[in-house]
């Protein structure tokens, strides 16, 4: 068994009820290493084309990294993948927290689950023993209220849980998965593929101490680094801001999302920045295993008719703009709200304010009534109007069962040009960053392999200038010139390129985007270190590059057998149109053009056929992924 391994793999069939333990050689390991990467293998070796996402035959898999759970500052991360019910293709959601670290030290790299059961049940794990639970008694649940029965049925508070709420168990097509109440595989609907097997919870405990090659030399390093994160800016905006520090420039600048997209425009921005924030409803900051920065959010409202339990943590800038400037809401006390009840229901809020916005704008065009909506105001601004959708959504009740389907579907099936009021890549909604003053972030939503995602790559502003984190830190991969965040020209495509995989291998290992180069001070050389600290490999970034680049493949092989094709690496149709009010009026269009051409040279920088966008025979085999072509034949 390799370093940093336990060597083994649990598979579950819900439907049997069987689970065995599988023990893949070095050479898997080193092949596949762990994350997205490992998930797709099994994703593309034991699943058919077309399968249904609620079918018994989807696979749901969960995969911490090979650096998940070591001491090192930041990596407390996993990721589920699965097909999506969301958009069809390769779904694939990441989250910190603390269930990847200890499903480690319980003695499992990975758990593969097929099959469904025909009542609820949960997976109780610990130290490397497995029983399947009957779970009809929690069914329906919120997430704080099964936490609290799991700890207390198996007598242990310390138990880790990863879990659905009733969003999940009503396959709501955004539904995603919660660990610790507050850390979430967020996107994709994971949690409804969850909910289709009937599988409310995985509980995890674990005893066993990581097998890892040099723990001195870890430690080490993590402590190195904890030194200079605490004393670095980037690392402290996080630790005092959190993620809501993003609201503040977006809206001086002119481009926070509101109102569906129709503007970046937000007049009342101020109430919705993290300094307001702290002001008003923090109570703490929380963080992950392991983690030095604590870039989590705690609030608290506690006011007559509304209140907001802090167990649930609180809202990051993603949910802050989706849920409130998108559907025109800039009271934060609601927005805390909203995110509270979207975390005991388990439902992506970034999805979830687009569905809301989407609903919103149909209603003021005249395509929805009041009949339609249940007799809801659902006007821009009606803050209490989020809250009762939300609910809607998540019981599928009424409207609330037409959004459930996601923004993409549900205006399928409306029609009466619906169509134009919604904004995803893949059927996924877009979150709240934008493209036309970050083109980069724009090549990564148009071809991310599950739908839009802001975590696909660093984003522009890093690299802007010769003293930008990114150009002072990550020369190492060949990043050597700034390049304007605008610019859609050849070299942003070839940095994007090495961005996109660079942070894929984040998701490999299981290290948080926000601990390392360029979003933090831990460094390509160290993060290199800890790798080879901890399994003993003597590898190298170009290995971990060329990891990256597999699993890029792997997933575009698997969305190329879905039926995806070149026409789905695109953007929504508002960023290539300039901005409407605000400092920003009348300029920022992406020209439509020059990104095809830019999608078309990616392309060819990946060795994809130009045209098609498939990856070609000649680079599966330069990535030891030719049993891919035999598949196909
Ligand atoms: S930076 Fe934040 S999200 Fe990342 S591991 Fe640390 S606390 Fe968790």
């Amino acid at each position: 068994m390799p370093f940093g391994y336990s060597g083994n793999i649990l598979h579950v069939n819900l439907s049997t009820k069987d689970t065995w333990i599988e023990h893949p050689k070095e050479i898997f390991y080193r092949t596949y290493w762990g994350g997205r990467a490992l998930a797709l293998y099994y994703m593309l070796d034991q699943m058919k084309p077309h399968t249904d996402p609620f079918s018994p035959d989807n696979l749901l898999i969960f995969a911490p990294g090979v650096l998940t759970g070591t001491p090192a500052p930041a990596m407390p991360r996993y990721t589920v993948c699965a097909k999506s019910p969301l958009t069809g293709a390769q779904g694939e959601a990441e989250a910190g927290g603390w269930w990847g670290p200890e499903l480690k030290k319980a003695g499992f790299d990975a758990i593969v689950i097929k099959g469904s059961s025909s009542a609820p049940v949960y997976l109780w794990i610990k130290d490397g023993q497995v029983e399947i639970k009957e779970a009809s008694h929690l069914w329906g649940k919120e997430t704080s209220m099964t936490q609290r029965l799991i700890r207390e049925e198996l007598a242990d508070d310390k138990i880790r849980i990863a879990q659905i709420g009733p969003a999940g168990e009503n396959l709501v097509r955004f539904a995603n998965i919660v660990n610790e109440l507050k850390h979430f595989n967020g996107r994709n609907g994971l949690g409804a593929v969850m909910g289709s097997k009937k599988l409310k919870a995985i509980a995890v405990r674990g005893s066993k101490l990581l097998n890892i090659y040099n723990l001195e030399k870890v430690r080490e390093i993590a402590q190195q680094i904890s030194r200079r994160i605490m004393d670095n800016p980037l690392s402290n905006d996080l630790r005092n801001l959190g993620t809501p520090a993003t609201v503040r420039p977006l809206y001086e600048a002119g481009c926070l999302p509101s109102y569906n997209w129709t503007t970046g425009y937000f007049q009342e921005g101020e109430a919705l920045t993290a300094e307001t924030l702290n002001k008003t409803i923090l109570k703490g900051t929380k963080g992950c295993y392991a983690c030095p920065i604590r870039c989590k959010r705690v609030v608290e409202v506690d006011e007559s008719g509304l209140k907001v339990d802090p167990a649930y943590g609180g809202p990051e800038y993603e949910t802050i703009a989706s849920l409130g400037s998108l559907c025109g809401v800039s009271d934060l006390n609601y927005v805390a709200k909203a995110n509270e009840l979207c975390n005991k229901y388990t439902m992506d809020t970034i999805s979830t304010g687009m569905v809301i916005a989407f609903a919103m704008q149909c209603c003021e065009e005249g395509l929805l009534t009041k009949e339609d909506t249940g007799e809801v105001e659902l006007t821009f601004g009606n803050k209490k109007a989020v809250l009762e959708m939300i609910e809607k959504i998540a019981h599928r009740e009424g409207l609330g069962d037409l959004l459930s389907q996601g923004s993409y579907l549900a205006a399928q099936k409306m029609g009466k040009g619906s169509e134009k009021f919604i904004h995803q890549v893949k059927g996924q909604e877009i979150p709240m960053h934008e493209t036309r003053i970050k083109t980069g972030v724009g090549l990564s939503y148009a071809l991310s392999d599950y739908g839009a995602d802001h975590m696909k790559a660093p984003h522009d502003p890093f690299f802007k200038d010769k003293d930008s984190v990114g150009l002072k830190e990550m020369k190492g991969l060949g990043i050597l010139e700034p390049v304007s965040p605008t610019d859609i020209e050849e070299k942003k495509v070839v940095l994007f390129k090495l961005l996109d995989i660079y942070w894929t291998v984040f998701d490999i290992l299981g290290v948080c985007d926000f601990g390392y180069v360029p979003r933090s001070l831990g460094t390509m050389e160290e993060l290199l270190e800890i790798i080879r600290s901890t399994t003993g490999w003597k590898t190298t970034w170009f290995e971990l590059m060329k990891l990256g680049e597999r699993s890029i493949n792997m997933a575009r092989v698997f969305n190329y057998r879905e039926g995806f094709t070149s026409k789905d690496d695109t953007l929504p149709e508002v960023f290539f149109h300039n901005f409407k009010g605000g400092p920003l009026d009348g300029q920022g269009a992406i020209n439509k053009e020059d990104f095809q051409k830019a999608v078309r040279l990616r392309y060819q920088l990946m060795g994809w056929n130009p045209d098609s966008g498939i990856p070609t025979p000649a680079k599966l085999i330069e990535l030891d992924l030719e049993w891919l072509i035999e598949k196909d034949k």
